[in-house]
C-alpha cells in the first residue's frame, strides 16, 4: 500500500447534507429553498446544444455571459466577477483577500456556509447574532477591529428570510471603514419585493468597498448548474477572477444561464407564483397562532426551538423534507402549492407550538 498524505487535522473539511429523497421519489422537496419549476423550453434547448459540444473546453474567461450580466445591471465588464455558484465565487474572495488570523464578520444564525468558506480560508468567523430574527448592523459595526477584512450582509437572510431595509444598511455602509469590504449576499433579492429593499448594485456603486453576490441557483432555478456571481470594483472583482480555476463555470451552465438572462420575464412571472404561495401559507400558519417572521425570501422561518428536530422529523414522515436547525428552528421553502399543502396537512395536525 503506498502512503498517502495525510490531510492534517488543521484543514476544515466539508461536510455535504444527507441526501433526503425517498425510495418511493415522492418526497416534497422543501429543504433547500430551490425552484419548484424545472428549466423553461428556451433554456432546455440551450443546455441540450451546449452538451452536444461537451467535447469541448468551455469558452475561456466566460465572455459573453458576462458582457450579458454587464449589460443586464449597466456595470462596467471589469466589474463582473463569475464563479460556479455564489457560494464558490464568496470562497475564491475570501482566499484571495485573507490572511491566515484575519477576521470576517456575519450575522448568525445565516447562510450555513459561511462558517465552513470562512474556515478553508483560514481566516477566523466572527459570528454577530441576530437581534429577534434581524441582523444587528450595529452590533457588526462593533465587531470591526484592525483585523477585520470582511463583512458579510445576508439580504434576506437566510434562514429566517427577514430583511434588511434600504435605509438601515445605507447608513450601516456609512459607517463601515474603507478598508473593510462589505459583501452583500443577494440570493434571494428577486422575492424581496418591498418598495424600501435595497438594490445592491444600486449601493456598490459609489463605495469602492462594497460588493454585490447574486447566483442562478434560486429564482433563476439553476442550482444544479452551479453558476453564480459577484458584482464589484475591479479589484475585488479582479480578486475573485485570479482565484478561480480555469473553466470552472462549464460551457452548458454558460449556456442555461444565458437563456435564463433572455428569458428573465417568464422566470420573474415564476418568482410571482411563489410570492403569492409564501404569503398563502404564512397566512395560514398565523391563523393557526404560529408565529412567522415576516419573510421575503422563498422560504419560511418557524423558531420552533426544542421542538424544532421533533418537527422536521414528523415532516420527514409525511414524505416532506424541511430543514430543521436543531434547538432553533426550521426552514420550509416555498414550493409548488401541492407541496405547500402536503406542508400545511403537517403543520394543521400541531396544536400548540406558539
Ligand atoms: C443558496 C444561497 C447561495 C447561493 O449558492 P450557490 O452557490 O450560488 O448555489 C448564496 N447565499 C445564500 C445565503 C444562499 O442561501
Amino acid at each position: 500500500m503506498p502512503h498517502l498524505p495525510r490531510v492534517p487535522d488543521s484543514k476544515p473539511a466539508y461536510t455535504l447534507g444527507k441526501g433526503t429523497a425517498s425510495p418511493l421519489g415522492r418526497t416534497h422537496q422543501l429543504s433547500s429553498n430551490e425552484s419548484p419549476y424545472g428549466p423553461l423550453p428556451s433554456v432546455t434547448e440551450a443546455i441540450q446544444a451546449a452538451g452536444l459540444e461537451a467535447n469541448r473546453y468551455p469558452e475561456p474567461g466566460c465572455v459573453r455571459l458576462t458582457e450579458a450580466l454587464s449589460r443586464r445591471h449597466g456595470v462596467p465588464y471589469d466589474h463582473v466577477a463569475l464563479g460556479p455558484g455564489s457560494a464558490t465565487v464568496t470562497q475564491q474572495l475570501l482566499n484571495a483577500i485573507c490572511e491566515p488570523g484575519d477576521e470576517v464578520i456575519y450575522p448568525w444564525r445565516s447562510f450555513d456556509a459561511y462558517p465552513m468558506l470562512a474556515d478553508v480560508a483560514r481566516a477566523v468567523s466572527v459570528r454577530v447574532p441576530l437581534m429577534g430574527d434581524d441582523h444587528d448592523l450595529d452590533g457588526m459595526l462593533t465587531a470591526i477591529t484592525p483585523s477585520t477584512r470582511l463583512v458579510i450582509v445576508c439580504n434576506p437572510n437566510n434562514p429566517t428570510g427577514t430583511v434588511t431595509r434600504r435605509a438601515e444598511l445605507t447608513a450601516f455602509l456609512d459607517d463601515v471603514p474603507e478598508n473593510v469590504l462589505v459583501v452583500l449576499d443577494e440570493a434571494y433579492r428577486e422575492y424581496a419585493q418591498g418598495a424600501d429593499f435595497p438594490d445592491g448594485v444600486e449601493l456598490y456603486r459609489d463605495r469602492p468597498n462594497v460588493a454585490v453576490l447574486r447566483t442562478f441557483s434560486k429564482a433563476y432555478g439553476l442550482a444544479g448548474l452551479r453558476v453564480g456571481y459577484l458584482i464589484g470594483h475591479p479589484e475585488v472583482a479582479s480578486a475573485v477572477c485570479g482565484t478561480m480555476v480555469p473553466y470552472a463555470v462549464s460551457a452548458i451552465a454558460q449556456a442555461g444561464a444565458l437563456a435564463s438572462l433572455a428569458a428573465e420575464d417568464e422566470l420573474m412571472a415564476r418568482v410571482d407564483e411563489v410570492v403569492k404561495e409564501r404569503t398563502r401559507v404564512r397566512e395560514t400558519l398565523i391563523s393557526w397562532g404560529w408565529a412567522v417572521p415576516d419573510a421575503e425570501a422563498n422560504f419560511l422561518w418557524l423558531r420552533l426551538g426544542e421542538r424544532s428536530r421533533a418537527f422536521g422529523e414528523l415532516c420527514a414522515r409525511a414524505e416532506v423534507a424541511v430543514r430543521a436547525f436543531d434547538g432553533e428552528g426550521v426552514r420550509v421553502t416555498i414550493g409548488e402549492p401541492a407541496a405547500n399543502d402536503a406542508f400545511l396537512t403537517v403543520a394543521a395536525t400541531v396544536d400548540t407550538w406558539s
